[in-house]
């Protein structure tokens, strides 16, 4: 009863390598199950077998004991391999020698323990030098023994030993192990049982079975070593996976020069080139190529050294490439001329070899495109299309000791610059051609200019979300964020790390893949057209199967020109606040929104009356009359009325050429125009600068004119003043309450769309209202557009139509749907705003404040403005569709929030069925790879 082992006596915790198979890898971990594998299907691996991850589950359980049975099952296999082998485990005249490996599920490179040379003891070393036929080999494996034993076994410092070692050598003058003769290492052998004994008042054991039992144990135990958890918590591997644990016959590399040890990849795991890449070692074992004691030789310089060697490894690395379908990675040793394969795994590799690979595959026969589609990460994309330091070049700066930092890559990209912290200096320095980099604690929407402006971005603050972050990869600039170790002292203007000061006007270079920071100049090369041509080929395979269209948000033709050679097949969103930003521009909606209050009311008054005068009866109507004509009177002597119409008319000239222009970017495309969304008093001087200088001026006696206008001005940002911008005067309600403005702006699109059309191209505007909440509001505007746009197709003899929908960004526009959806041809989702409205949070804040660490502490599965929430927000847009669709089954459904780029939203977007994603010009390749993986349920999301 109290057994609770959970298993059976039946239950199978050692498998011979015939018996396992590439999918047993949660049974055997990756290592066990790729020899296995490996074994199966002919490629030369030494004779083993393999201790389960239940085993180890299983010791765990008991309290660092094994289960019953399972030492019983290790001494039958271990009696297997001596059959196998014709040798004896333990026997001195023909010892048996075996390697313990680690080896969990998932790879966890170098972060657990192995043990080489098992079974070397005093008694029988000697026969394995008359087996090797040559003494130092065999004392060579056994100090190294000892050595892993101690490490590894018995936790003694790895330095303990390798201080020996190196005061061994020293003393004869000699470079390398291998050149320790056997005197010399029974000398060391001696050293190292001293050290043994003095940390456990203990001779070295010399029992090969205990010596056997107590590594596999270690092994185990290995699987919570503090560098194994750490890695795993990185990594979010499941603490509870477990680690196999594989004996192998031992293969020795270091019996001369016909021997070795090396490493290799089938293809070049940076470029993802069609050929071998690797490294090896002569006369060595396995983990002297990791220990960087020798530099190892570029395994191609054996093709001339050792032909028929570089023809069998070769011939190998492709079998094995074929059978596994992927690129892999391959530990290899050579005893004597004959080769042993003793690991193999699917290779890491960069981006673009990523690409490279998945396109050669499917040219080679090995994968289908589908298959090809789903190699690649969409998330890696951006990294390929972006200029990249110099491999070399940054290389060399790391030897140069130029590393000042290390952050956050994230955004793609390799940027080089004098360091500015001031936003305003950024533009400034960069007007005079200069290169700047923006280095600041963090960013926010006021530094946007200063953004803009650079070559690159680094930040001490943030995450992948932070403001800098976002910005720049929309912007498709580097960007380093999170960079704690920089300490700023923004009064002095400097920063420093690693004990040295950067002030602004050095040059640093960052790199937003790796997120290094280097005080040095690196030379940057653009992707090669090649890796650009697989690419292109790879999203063409993609657009074949997407079912999802991929639009771009650009608000300036030249960004909608990238997006369009990126594949976007239209613009989801163009922004109209940027283009009253513009020098020329902002002084027209200043006048505007100064001369505004007045001419608004003037304006209202004269609807009022004009509404009245239709409905009134007979006997009110002169008196309306009467009314009517004051107002128009009013309406034409009024100067802030004229005012306000000349400025709208400046204003409509200028949005006219932008529509003219981005329309005539995107011909034959759609473009969807968003109306004015910004609080007004974004366009006004700082409310807070303003009172000052006000104050500073009337303090002085200034009375002058000027002082007059600033003072009226002050009074008019005082009055746009709002407690919340975000959720106040903007949008549609400003549309509501000035319509001219959107009036203008219906009349700018239909003018550029007819004057093309006159011109002869064919073109798609849609007007887009934000922050609608009601029906009625899209009702009232759409009819009184509709008027707008009917005047000026008459006007210009042309009858460009365009589409009239709305954002649904206010959960109340997504709950009423149905209603919504009368009044719209189209609804676009702005996942920004609907995720703050959704949460009640805003994002600036969030940001800056509590998210990461709702994250962190797994509050929330992840940020939901970096990925859609998809059961709230997510619900949201779901009910918006669904309702939407019953209300108008023809109704366009799309998104436009920076969700659009995001491969797992897309995902979800995918599977609401819009009819499109809208993403970033930069992020449109990202989103087409992406929504074919949607397609093709290789992305997942549930609904
Ligand atoms: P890791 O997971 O750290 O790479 P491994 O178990 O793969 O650990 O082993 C470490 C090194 O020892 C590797 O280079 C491997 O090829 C080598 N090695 C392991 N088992 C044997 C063996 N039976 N014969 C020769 N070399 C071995
Ligand atoms: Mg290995
Ligand atoms: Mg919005």
């Amino acid at each position: 009863m109290e057994k609770g082992t959970g298993m059976t006596t039946a239950t199978k915790m050692v498998y011979r390598l015939d018996e396992g198979s590439a999918e047993m890898v949660a049974l055997l971990g990756g290592k066990g199950a790729g020899v296995s594998e490996m074994a199966r299907i002919g490629i030369p691996v030494p004779p083993g077998f393999v201790i389960t991850t239940e085993a180890c589950k299983e010791f765990y359980r008991l309290g660092h004991r094994f289960p019953d049975g399972l030492w019983e099952s290790i001494v039958e296999k271990v009696k297997f391999l001596e059959r196998e082998t014709g040798k004896g485990f333990g026997d001195p005249r023909n010892p048996l020698v075996v390697s313990v490996r680690s080896g969990a599920p998932v790879s966890m490179p170098g972060m657990m323990d192995t043990i080489l040379n098992m079974g070397v003891v005093d008694a029988t070393v000697d026969g394995l030098a008359k087996l090797m036929g040559d003494e130092r080999p065999a004392l060579d494996a056994y100090r190294r023994l000892i050595q892993g034993f101690g490490n590894v076994v018995l936790g003694i410092e790895k330095d303990q030993f390798e201080t020996r070692l190196d005061r061994a050598k020293k003393q004869r003058g000699l470079e390398f192990d291998y050149q320790l003769q056997p005197d010399a290492l029974w000398d060391l052998i001696g050293q190292f049982k001293q050290v043994i004994h003095g940390a456990t008042s203990a001779p070295m054991p010399q029992d090969p079975w205990e010596l056997l039992r107590q590594s596999i144990e270690a092994v185990f135990t290995s699987w919570n070593n503090p560098r194994a958890i750490t890695y795993r918590e990185y990594q979010r591997i499941p603490h509870d996976l477990g680690t196999a644990c594989v004996i192998m016959v031992m293969v020795f590399g270091n019996l001369g020069a016909d021997s070795g040890t090396g490493v290799l990849f089938s293809r070049n795991p940076s470029t993802g080139e069609r050929s071998l890449y690797g490294e090896f070692l002569a006369n060595a074992q396995g983990e002297d190529v990791v220990a960087g004691v020798r530099t190892p030789q570029q395994l191609s310089s054996l093709s001339q050294e050792w032909p028929e060697l570089y023809r069998q490894i070769e011939e190998k690395a492709g079998e094995l490439e074929r059978h596994y379908r992927d690129v892999q990675d391959v530990e290899l040793t050579v005893e004597r001329g004959t080769l042993y394969i003793l690991q193999t795994r699917d290779a890491k590799r960069t981006a673009s070899a990523a690409v490279k690979i998945a396109v050669d595959f499917v040219n080679e026969g090995v994968l289908t495109k589908e298959e090809a589609l789903g190699r690649v990460s969409p998330d890696d994309v951006p990294q390929v299309l972006m200029p990249r330091f110099a491999p070399e070049a940054k290389q060399k700066a790391i030897e140069d000791g130029a590393l000042l930092a290390q952050g956050l890559g994230s955004s793609p990209g390799a940027a080089t610059g004098i360091v500015v912290m001031d936003p305003d200096r950024a533009v400034e320095l960069a007007s005079q051609g200069e290169k700047v980099l923006l280095v600041r604690p963090e960013t926010s929407p006021d530094d946007v200019h200063g953004i803009l402006r650079a070559e690159g971005v680094l930040t001490s603050r943030g995450g992948m979300t932070s403001h800098a972050a976002v910005v720049t990869r929309g912007l498709g600039k580097a960007c380093v964020v999170g960079c704690e170790e920089l300490e700023f002292n923004m009064a002095a203007r400097t920063a420093t790390a690693r004990g040295k000061t950067i002030h602004e006007g050095d040059v640093l270079s960052v790199d937003g893949a790796s997120g290094e920071v280097f005080m040095a100049t690196i030379a940057v090369s653009p992707p090669a057209p090649e890796e650009l041509s697989d690419l292109n080929t790879l999203l063409e395979w993609a657009d074949e199967r997407r079912t999802l269209e991929v639009w771009a948000n650009a608000d300036r033709p030249d960004d909608a020109q990238i997006g369009r050679e990126y594949g976007a097949q239209g613009i989801g969103l163009c922004r109209t606040e940027h283009m009253f930003f513009d020098e020329s521009r902002l002084p027209h909606i200043q006048k505007l929104l100064t001369v505004a209050p007045e001419a608004s009311h003037l304006m209202r008054e004269m609807e009022r009356v004009r509404a009245s005068l239709e409905e009134a009866p007979a006997s009110e109507r002169a008196n309306l009359g009467r009314r009517l004509t004051e107002a128009e009177q009013g309406l034409a002597t009024s100067t802030s009325v004229k005012e306000f119409n000349s400025s709208l008319a400046k204003l409509e000239e200028f949005q006219t050429q932008d529509f003219y222009d981005i329309l005539k970017v995107m011909e034959g495309l759609p473009v969807v125009v968003r109306l004015l969304d910004a609080p007004l008093h974004e366009f006004l001087p700082n409310y807070a600068d303003l009172r000052t200088e006000v104050a500073l001026l009337l303090a002085k006696g200034d009375a002058s004119a000027e002082t007059r206008e600033k003072e009226h001005t002050l009074a008019l940002v005082e009055s746009l003043r709002e407690a919340d911008p975000m959720l106040g005067h903007r949008g549609c309600r400003v549309g509501m309450t000035m319509p001219e403005v959107y009036e203008m702006q219906v009349r700018a699109i239909v003018t550029a769309a007819c004057r093309l059309t006159k011109e002869g191209h064919t073109v798609y505007p849609e007007v887009m209202i934000p922050i609608v909440s009601h029906a009625n509001e899209l009702k009232w505007l759409r009819e009184r557009l509709a008027v707008v746009a009917e005047k000026t197709r008459a006007a210009m003899g042309v009858s460009a139509e365009y589409k009239f929908g709305t954002m649904i960004e206010v959960p109340r526009a997504a709950l009423t749907a149905s209603e919504i959806a009368q009044e719209a041809e189209f609804f676009s989702f702005g996942t920004n705003d609907l995720t703050q409205m959704t949460f009640g949070y805003s994002r600036d804040d969030a940001e800056g404040k509590f998210l990461r660490h709702y994250v962190e502490t797994k509050i929330l599965p992840w940020d939901p403005f970096a990925s859609l929430d998809t059961v709230g927000v997510g619900r949201l847009m779901r009910l918006a569709c669904e309702e939407g669709r019953a209300a108008k089954p023809d109704l366009e459904l799309g998104i436009c929030g920076e969700h659009g780029g995001d491969p797992k939203s897309i995902a979800f977007c995918h599977a609401l069925g819009l009819n499109y994603v809208s993403a970033s010009p930069y992020r449109v390749p990202v989103a087409r790879l992406a929504a074919a993986q949607s397609a093709l349920g290789q992305l997942k999301s549930a609904l």
